[in-house]
């Protein structure tokens, strides 16, 4: 059982990180972005104060996330399986509140993997080509991996749409917030002997073989 954060800047490749920590090794995904826009559109009194944070490509409140991670480190599952964190902690006060949570829930952090890169443009062309399915929920890129049938999804044939974060104002300006106040964790962590950094250009089965290699798994 072990506990990941996952750390990078927006379309740097967590994505597929996480989808190989899910479904290669069986670890718990908990997505504070994905658990938030679900709450979003069920429309719930979280999701209105949310809804207008995330459109202008603000960050949620802590005490909004934080009582969402530590709804999710209070489930048995967790110990059992482990999981990862995408998403959360996103600030040097969010890190310390997150280490005050898992004390409170008695589990302790392994690892911080970190996708890393200086490719702005790489990260723009990302961002901005993103699609997501509007029926089960996939995800594609329009220049990484585009659909076989323009416009809809390889999984369900689905709808396929663009985030409202997904545009290029907003991509650069979730960049910019991320430099500013997601960048000093890579130095927080890595003061701790937590950090574990990959390349973010890799891809498909070099990039598992790096993950199993530095976190052990096969
Ligand atoms: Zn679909």
């Amino acid at each position: 059982m072990a506990i990941y954060v996952l750390l990078g800047p927006p379309g740097g490749g967590k994505g597929t990180l996480a989808k190989l920590l899910r479904e290669r090794f069986g670890y718990l995904h908990i997505s504070t972005g994905d658990i938030l826009r679900e709450e979003v559109r069920r429309e719930t009194p979280l999701g209105r104060q949310v809804r207008d944070c995330m459109g202008r490509g603000a960050l949620v409140p802590d005490e909004l996330v934080g009582a969402v991670v530590a709804a999710r480190l209070a489930e048995d599952e967790i110990r059992r399986r482990g999981c990862f964190l995408d998403g959360f902690p996103r600030t040097l006060v969010q890190a310390r509140l997150f280490e005050r949570l898992l004390a409170e829930a008695g589990l302790a952090l392994d690892r911080v993997i970190l996708m890393a890169t200086d490719d702005v443009d790489r990260l723009i062309k990302r961002l901005t080509g993103r699609r997501v399915c509007g029926q089960c929920r996939a995800v594609c890129n329009l220049v990484y991996s585009p659909p076989r049938q323009p416009g809809r999804c390889d999984h369900c044939g689905g709808p396929l749409e663009q985030r409202g974060d997904d545009t290029e104002p907003t991509a650069r300006e979730r960049l910019r917030v991320y430099a500013e106040q997601t960048e000093p964790l890579v130095r927080f962590y890595e003061e701790r002997g937590l950090l574990l950094r990959l390349d973010a250009a890799r891809e498909g089965l070099e990039l598992l073989s790096e993950v199993s290699l530095a976190l052990g798994l096969s």
